[in-house]
Parts: C-alpha cells; structure tokens; sequence
C-alpha cells in the first residue's frame, strides 16, 4: 500500500512550491472519515483513495486535484457533506468530489455500441472540470487492479463497463497508460482463455524479443550518432488486448502481428524529428501510406508525433514513433499534460491557455474528421453543447443543449412527440418547455387525444421536433381546408345547377385540377379551403359556357323583379302582377294571401311560393330566394287543407258542407274516415280568398254541434 509520505514526495519532485498542507489535510480527514470501512480485499478503505492519489502523482497533477483523489468516496460513502467539505477544503476541491460522486451515481443499462459513445460523451459533459475525468479514470484503474476480490458476474460487468466506456475516454484524453492497463487488465476477465494464451506467447519468446530489440535500438543509436544527433530509444510491445484485436481484426495468427513492437526516439527539436525520419527511411524500406505526420498536423488531442512503418533488418515490420520530449510528455500524459504543474506558472493561468489552445484546435482544424480522434468530440467533451438523459428504461439519448421534454419525446417516437401531454424530471413535474440538463432522466406523459401545439415551435431545439410539429399542424390545417374548401364548392356548384360530386367523378377532373397546377381533386378542394382559388374558377373550368347562364339568370331574375313591381291588378295574383312568370305554389305549405311568403327562383320553372314558416323555404339557396309580397287586392281562391275531428252523428257532414258553402267556400276534395271509438276524421280541401277568409271558415265548423277539433293542415 503506497503511503502519504510517497506522495508527498513525489509531489514536491514535480512541483516544489506545492502546497502540501492541502494534500495532508485531506489525507487526515480521509483517514478519519472512512474509519472502519474496509475494502472487499481486506485492506482498510483508505488504501483505495491512497492509490488513487498516488496515480494522481503519476499524472502529475496539482494538489486541488490531489486533495479531490484523497476525499473522492467521503460524500458516497460516508457521512461527510458537500458543507463540511467546502468549509475545509474550500469550493474548488468539493465541486470536484461532487462531480465524481454524481459520475458514480449513473448506473448503465446498455453497452451497444451506439449507447456506449452517448455514455462516454454524457460523462465527459457532466464533468465541468477536467480534473473530474482524470480522477474517475484513476479510481477505475485501481479498482480494475483489484478487481479480483469481486464476484465473478460482478468482475465481468466491470470490465466491459471499463472496455466500453473508459478506456475509449483516456484514449480520447491522450493518456494511452491508462487506456493500455484498462484494456490488458479488462481483457484477462473477459477473454481468460486468450489472455494466457497471448501472454504466454509474449513471454515464451522473451529472450530472443529482448535480444531483437537491443539489436534495432544499437542500429538507431548507431546512425543517429553518425549525424550528430544525440537521442533516447526506447523500445517496447504492443499491449495485450491491442495485439488480440489485431489478431481478430485482420484474422491473423500471434506470428503474424508483425508490429508487436515499437521504437520510439526522442529528440530535443522538431528539426532533428524530421532529420531522424530520413535517417530512418534511408536505412530502412518504408512502408507505403503507414507514414504519418502528427506534428505537422497534431491529433485534436495535442498528441504530436512522426509515425512510420518499415521493413527491419531481418524482414519484417517495425513501427517507429519520432518526437520532441515536450511532445513525449503530451503524449504520455495526454490532456493531463495541460493540468501539470509548470514552473512560473500558476495551474489556473495554465488551464486558461490549454482552453485558448483547444479552442484554436476546433476552430483551426475543422477538417480533421477521423471519428477516432479527439476533434469531433472536443467541442461536446470540453465545451459542451449537447445534454445527455435517460429514457425511463435506462437508456441514453443525446440532445442539443437547451432541448426541452417536447424535444426527448420526439427523439423517442414522433407519435410520443404529437401525443406529448406533460413531462416529469427526475420524478418531478416540469413545463414542456423546460430546459433538461445531463444526467436527468425523463418520464414523458401522452395522450391520444393530445395534438401539437404551435407554441412548441417557439423552445423545441431539435430539427426533428421542429419539422414533425410543423407536419402535424400543417396536417390538420389541411384537413380543415379540405372540409372548408369541398363545401364552398358544393355551395357554388349547387348555385349553377351543378352537382359537384357528379363533377368530381367525371372524366374532365383530371384535367381540371392539372390546369390548376394540383395533383388531386383533394389538392384542389383544400386550396379552395385555403383562399389559394375560388369556388366560382373552378366551376367555370367544368362550365366553361357558366358566364352566359349566369347573365342569363340574372336577367330572368331582374325580369322577374321588374315585373313583380309592375301592378297588374286584373290579374288577381296574389304576387304584384307576375302573371305571365310561371308562379306555383308550395304543396307543401300552400301559401294564402295575408300570409308572409317568400320565392324560390328555378331555372326554367318560374318561381315556387311558400310561406316564410316553410321548412323548403328556411332551406332555400338564398341566391335563388326573392322576396314577394302579396298584391293588396285579388279575386283569386287559393286550395288549402283543413282537419276536422268530430263525433260520428247522422247529418254532421251535411252540416259541415253547409256551413262551407256558407263561409262562400268550394270544397275542392273530401275524405272522411270513421274511427272505431265512434268518431270521424275529415279531411277537406277548400277553396279562400286569403288568410282571414280560412280563419273564418275553421270558426264556423269549430261552431258547430259534435266538432271536436277544426284546424289548417300542411304545416
Ligand atoms: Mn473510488
């Protein structure tokens, strides 16, 4: 078990000025804190944050991170509070407990491919200081050190936990140590057999690989020396999980990895880099399209370093890394590099010129595309602008930054999105317009019955949500339109005779609606609805001749009109003197002089006359309705019903008939039906001269003995 003192010490070999009161308090707090505890290896707990400090050293970070690594499990698992923490410890090193307790708290469900990027991107975004990362990757190293002292099922979910999500970060971050150990250590608990089987190999040939590499680094020296360049050779094999996934990917034995091993040389200047890649190319064959230049065009993650590949004195493949010993601590330490101490720099002015560096790297190297790098994720990673939340179910969406709950319902499903009623957070009601954040997990409430509304368009974020509420109003405005546009034109053709279903099932449809520019009769009848053509266009295209008939008709109506206020007394019609237009009466109400009443033009027919209390006359189109009145004084008899009830006497009919005849009536119809409970129905058509004259007549037979009932009927 590493102790205080040795990181202290290494602390103050990498930043003498350190402020080591920081580390120790910590350590003191720690210690007493997690008292009692004891790792599932026996060790007391304090052994866990002890290494991972200690890991921390290795990084060579500051102290705030250091005293962050001390305390890292005090706010899971003990009693101690973000409070006391910040009281002791001040702001800085609590928030980072805190972001590496929250990133703690997440727990995975999926580890598809897919999800697992979504699940590295949320914890890169969910940690606002970088420090968070660096810590959680130190912590999962030890853990992954111990990993033995766990359940089996256990040791395997946490080691593809760690090939998933983990390894790829420290990839991501440059720090290759780490992403190597994770990897080799993560591949002994998934693939045992094939570990031992690798491992065994790398060590069988041990000697002669060790012999091997001591011959290439003597000829490196050899040249190197030769042009005065003064350098360091290191030598080394590929980890073990990196040579099984070369043997998977390309199908290949252990014998025929070929660049099992790597050079690297190091040198003072970007000068004698590229001075040192001749050399090399001169004395060995390169190999085609396997020469890379990372210091002309660094990795997005700051790696820099000339890579090439070539053919080695005994024929076979050696891969060769060139760079500067700046370059070499990038690369070693990744983005950790820019957190270290740095003499006659404070850490914070440091920080500030990594993000300025970084910021410059996006904006500078946009073409850089490889998915595997750095680049594409830097600006999520390290400013992010996407949220990461879970689906009740557990697994991960990603949103652009300020996505609201109508935005994660349609990245669901567009009916979750349409059918979007409200939304919880975390378990807690929120507005749909409510801006999420990463980590949050969201519940979605829908209803059938739930539309869109066009307000979302003003917060959704998503280029989705935008276009499916767009689509689904534009939908029902459609509908709307249709509706609107097909009964404007039913109303238009009924006006000009025509039947607009019968229209539509004709042959000349297709051709009408294409002069109009449409696809379907549909189209047409909504762009109707829309304003976009009027009812009237489009009968005139099934009607071309339409015009005529319309002039015609208003001259039969102004004719009509005309004559209507002509008098012609002689006539007696009851309508002011339109004897010579065709007039009838409604059946169904036969109007009678007195009464108001209203015409009903028909092309060709004249005009129809009911009262205005007439169901016919309350339906009217009231283009063809014109107004009538009845001329002041006519001679004519008008038809009309009466019903009369009565007790069936002898002589009732007789008495009935007289008292018509002496009302000055004609009767023009009669029925009489006799009931079984003794009692007659009489149905009379008679003749009178107008209202008043019937009102006088159903009188008089009210009057008489044994009526019951006397009245009009029709209406
Ligand atoms: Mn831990």
């Amino acid at each position: 078990m590493i102790r205080i003192t040795d990181i202290l010490d290494s602390v103050s070999s990498y930043h003498p000025e350190a402020d080591l009161d920081l580390v120790e308090r910590a350590y003191v707090y720690s210690a007493r804190i997690h008292d009692g505890q004891v790792r599932l290896s026996g060790e007391p707990y304090l052994s866990h944050p002890l290494e991972v400090a200690g890991l921390l050293t290795q990084l060579k970070l500051d102290t705030v991170s250091l005293a962050a690594g001390l305390l890292h499990d005090t706010l899971e698992d003990t009693n101690a509070t973000a409070e006391e923490l910040t009281k002791i410890f001040g702001p800085q090193v609590t928030q980072i407990v805190e972001g590496v307790t929250k990133l703690s708290a997440l727990s995975f469900r999926s580890s598809e491919d897919r999800q697992a990027e979504s699940i590295r991107k949320m914890i890169l975004a969910m940690a606002d200081d970088i420090r968070v990362i660096l810590i959680k990757l130190c912590d999962r190293v030890h853990n992954m050190r111990t990993l033995q002292f766990q359940k089996e099922h256990k040791q395997v979910r946490i080691a593809q936990e760690t090939v998933d999500i983990y390894a790829p970060i420290a990839n991501r971050l440059g720090i290759y140590w780490i992403k190597n150990e994770l990897e080799d250590i993560a591949f002994m608990y998934l693939f045992p057999h094939e570990y031992r089987e690798i491992a065994g190999q790398v060590a069988r040939k041990k000697d002669e690989r060790e012999e091997y590499v001591e011959t290439i680094k003597d000829i490196i020296r050899e040249k190197m020396t030769q042009a005065h360049l003064s350098c360091t050779v290191l030598g080394r094999h590929k980890n073990f999980s990196g040579i099984y996934q070369k043997m998977m990917a390309q199908q290949v034995s252990f014998e025929e990895v070929y660049d099992i091993l790597g050079f690297r040389i190091i040198l003072d200047t970007v000068q004698q880099c590229y001075e040192a890649l001749g050399i090399i190319h001169s004395v060995w064959k390169p190999i085609p399209k396997r020469f890379k230049d990372h210091i002309g065009i660094p990795k997005p993650n700051m790696y820099q370093s000339l890579h090439t590949t070539v053919i080695g004195p005994f024929g076979d493949r050696i891969e060769i890394q060139i760079r500067t010993k700046e370059m070499d601590r990038v690369a070693r330490h990744g983005i950790a590099a820019h957190w270290q101490y740095k003499e006659g720099k404070s850490v914070d002015e440091n920080e500030g010129q990594v993000f300025a560096w970084l910021r410059k790297l996006v904006e500078e190297q946009e073409y850089l595309k490889d998915p595997d790098e750095f680049m594409e994720t830097v600006r999520l990673e390290l400013f992010p602008d996407e949220v990461y939340v879970f689906t009740p179910r557990g697994d991960v969406l990603s949103l652009p930054k300020g996505a609201t709950p109508v935005d994660f319902a349609y990245a669901i499903h567009s009916e979750v999105g349409n059918q979007c009623m409200g939304a919880k957070v975390n378990g807690r009601m929120v507005p749909l317009k409510y801006e999420l954040k990463t980590g949050q997990r969201v519940d979605i409430t829908s209803s059938a019955k739930h539309k869109p509304s066009r307000d979302w368009l003003n917060f959704v974020k998503t280029a989705r949500a935008r276009s499916r509420i767009r689509q689904h109003i534009k939908a029902e405005e459609r509908k709307q339109s249709l509706a609107l546009g097909r009964e404007m034109c039913e109303k238009a053709f009924r006006k000009y005779g025509l039947s607009l279903n019968s229209c539509l099932k004709s042959a000349e449809i297709r051709k009408v609606v294409e002069s109009f520019g449409y696809k379907s009769a549909d189209d047409l009848l909504a762009a109707v609805g829309y304003g976009k053509a009027t009812p009237l266009q489009v009968v005139r295209r099934f009607a071309p001749n339409l015009q005529a008939d319309e002039e015609q008709r208003e001259s039969i109506v102004h004719k009509l009109k005309e004559r209507i206020r002509r008098p012609k007394p002689k006539s007696g019609i009851l309508v002011k003197g339109v004897e010579d237009v065709l007039v009838r009466y409604g059946k169904c109400c036969k109007p009678l002089p007195g009464e108001p009443v209203v015409g009903y033009i028909t092309r060709g027919q004249g005009i129809t006359v009911h009262r205005t209390i007439c169901a016919h006359a309350l339906n009217m189109d009231s283009a063809r309705r014109i107004e009538l009145e009845w001329a002041p004084e006519t001679n004519e008899l008008y038809p009309v019903g009466i019903h009369v009830l009565c007790h069936d006497r002898m002589g009732l009919l007789a008495n009935i008939t007289s008292a018509l005849s002496t009302a000055e009536t004609n009767i023009l119809d009669a029925n009489v039906i006799t009931r079984a409970d003794e009692k007659a129905e009489c149905n009379f058509t008679i003749s009178v001269t107008d209202a008043q004259h019937l009102e006088k007549v159903i009188k008089s037979i009210k009057s008489l003995k044994n009526v019951i009932t006397a009245r009009r009927t029709g209406i």
